[in-house]
């Protein structure tokens, strides 16, 4: 059984996420959670040139802001320089492509051969919101390079956390990233594009009011759960 979470940043999908694990748990299932991008080491170095924007450098080449956090995070790259890079839509595409592709690879159809419920938070619907929502990217294109990327796995069930995006914003308790600070808006059009995938695919997706309280979203999601284990 495959479960992804959606939804914009801020809705509560890695909240949602542990409830759902240890649910799982209790229920005696084995359950791997895993998130996109980064949910393996190659994809942990993809995820730093996404969202920082930097790449680091063995040697020369000047520290940028943000690098001395990133040094700090890894001890081995403590003594690395980290130079801002300028990605194309193409490429930021293709390095979304590249981590999933890892990650399905490495860990999410192992987990689903031995039996485990596979719990991601972000998948391919996130690279139809974010890289062809109002970017230069068809959904066309990006549906295409994902399952091309995946060898076609679709998850069997999506649950998109949805809410007012100022509401979701005012959440976040950590600084913004490099995709998050896009322009104002661009949260309002990544709902709709969410959304509007969701209507596309009502087998696979759950719509869940994010707006409400983490226990409230919670039992939605349970609800549909148990009839999808039931079925
Ligand atoms: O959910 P998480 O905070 O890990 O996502 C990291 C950032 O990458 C988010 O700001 C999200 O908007 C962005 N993202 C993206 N395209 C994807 C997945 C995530 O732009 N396919
Ligand atoms: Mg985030």
């Amino acid at each position: 059984l495959f479960i992804s979470f959606e939804g914009v940043d801020g809705v509560g999908k890695t909240t949602q996420v542990k409830r759902l694990r240890r649910y799982l748990r209790d229920l005696g299932r084995e359950t791997v959670v895993t998130r996109e991008p980064g949910g393996t080491p190659l994809g942990k170095a993809i995820r730093r040139m996404l969202l920082e924007g930097v790449v680091a450098e063995t040697a020369g080449g000047k520290p940028v802001s943000g690098a001395a956090a990133l040094a700090a995070e890894t001890g081995a790259a403590a003594k690395a320089r980290f130079v801002p890079v300028d990605i194309a839509a193409r490429t930021e595409a293709l390095l979304f492509a590249a981590d999933r592709a890892q990650h399905v690879a490495e860990v999410i159809r192992p987990a689903l051969t031995r039996g485990a419920v596979v719990i991601t938070d972000r998948y391919i619907d996130s690279s139809l919101a974010y890289q062809a929502g109002g970017r230069e990217l068809t959904a066309y294109e990006i549906r295409n390079l994902s399952m091309w990327a995946t060898g076609n796995l679709l998850p069997d069930r999506t649950y998109l956390l949805d809410m007012d995006p100022a509401a979701s914003h005012a959440r976040l308790r950590h600084g913004t990233d490099r995709m998050e600070s896009a322009g104002d808006g661009f949260q309002s059009r990544t709902r709709q594009a969410f959304l509007d995938l969701a209507a596309e695919d009502p087998d696979r997706f759950r719509v869940i009011d994010a707006g409400r309280s983490v226990e409230d979203v919670w039992r939605s999601i349970q609800a549909d759960l148990d009839a999808l284990l039931a079925a």
